[in-house]
């Protein structure tokens, strides 16, 4: 029997069909291992392509390690980095960047809807400018934001030109870029190489792949010796072409962008039907995957009783419904019609 579907993560997905038929052409014979094979090099090729750049790509087997190893790769263990208060580096990756950096120290920003506001960049950067604080090094953003939210090109603009002035390396954990993309409307090199990105960890497998993120270097001198720090942390598969074949599978059709754009449209849809019901607030800007709402305290358990998953850990009342590539329009009529029951009696 097949589970019904949730709405508690967009990696609570399966494989999409065209990284499935990726997995399936590149497990023919033998390949040299460790990343020297052919599909990892056509991956690369392709992510050069899509962004338009001459960048440098790895792949990793999460997104905590790929946002670790390169944060370590910006700022050294004397350093800081400035991120949003609700960031996955600093709530949900259990001091991974601290501990790959040897104690780098995480500053938190504030700004609304989970984006970083430039002027406390500005702010924390130039704090204090003596030998017993930390030295600010890097800014870390996210793209989509945790909570639902993008920043347009002129917000990473402005985050650009507060780095710029403060000397610091731009960070981007795009778990979810490729949202960001679909939402947006705009080439990748717009959110990235256009605003001054010197690294982006690129979501594969909350977008339609089993295992795998990129790990993409526009700025060649961060990317000095990643291939060491890749290998000394566990992260340099042996069967690479795995994780490569996946990528590919999704980069030469474009279906990363379509994958996306059904995830958001579906969060568009179930958060359209949200709205009008009594009891129901909508928290934050739906702009990606993710919906925000507000309930009563007693809707959400009857809607847990009636087995409905979802994240609850955004505060008091607040839940979060994620949208993935394989979500169906009968999960969101399912959904919204268990809650009008709940709402109503
Ligand atoms: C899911 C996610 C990651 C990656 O998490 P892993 O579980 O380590 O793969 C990174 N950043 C954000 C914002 C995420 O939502």
């Amino acid at each position: 029997m097949t589970p019904p579907q949730q709405f508690t993560s967009d990696n609570c997905s399966g494989i999409c069909p065209e990284a499935m038929a990726a997995l399936v052409e590149a497990n023919h014979g033998h390949e040299r291992s460790y990343g020297d094979d052919g599909w990892t090099a056509e991956a690369c090729e392709r992510f050069r392509e899509l962004f338009e750049a001459d960048c440098q790509v790895y792949f990793v087997l999460t997104g905590t390690a790929g946002n670790a190893l390169a944060l370590a790769s910006t700022a050294r263990s004397h350093h800081s980095i400035i991120c949003h208060r609700v960031a996955h580096v600093e709530v949900d990756e259990c001091g991974a960047p601290e501990f790959f950096s040897h104690g780098a120290k995480i500053l938190l920003a504030d700004g609304v809807d989970g984006r970083i506001a430039p002027d406390a960049i500005g702010e924390i950067a130039t704090r204090r400018d003596d030998i017993h604080y930390p030295k600010a090094r890097t800014v870390s953003i996210t793209q989509s934001t945790e909570l639902g939210t993008v920043y347009q090109p002129a917000d990473l603009q402005a985050i650009q030109r507060a780095c710029r002035e403060h000397g610091l390396a731009l960070h981007m954990d795009g778990a979810r870029f490729a949202n960001a993309v679909a939402s947006l409307g705009c080439a990748p090199r717009a959110l990235t190489t256009d605003c001054g990105v010197d690294v982006l960890v690129f979501g594969g497998s909350k977008n339609g792949l089993a295992i795998g993120e990129a790990v993409v270097f526009f700025n060649a001198s961060v990317a000095e010796e990643f291939d060491y720090r890749c290998k000394q942390a566990g992260q340099l598969l042996s069967k690479m072409r795995f994780v490569a074949a996946q990528w590919v599978g999704v980069l030469r059709d474009g279906a990363w962008l379509r994958h996306a754009r059904h995830a958001n449209a579906c969060a568009a849809e179930l958060e359209g039907r949200l709205r009008p019901l009594p009891g129901v607030r909508i928290l934050y800007p739906r702009q990606a995957n993710a919906v925000f709402a507000h309930l009563p305290a007693e809707a959400i358990v009857r809607m847990q009783q009636r087995g409905w998953r979802f994240s609850t850990t955004f505060g008091p009342g607040a839940v979060r419904l994620m949208c993935s590539w394989d979500t169906r329009s009968e999960t969101i009529d399912a959904f919204v019609q268990d809650l009008k029951q709940v709402l109503g009696g």
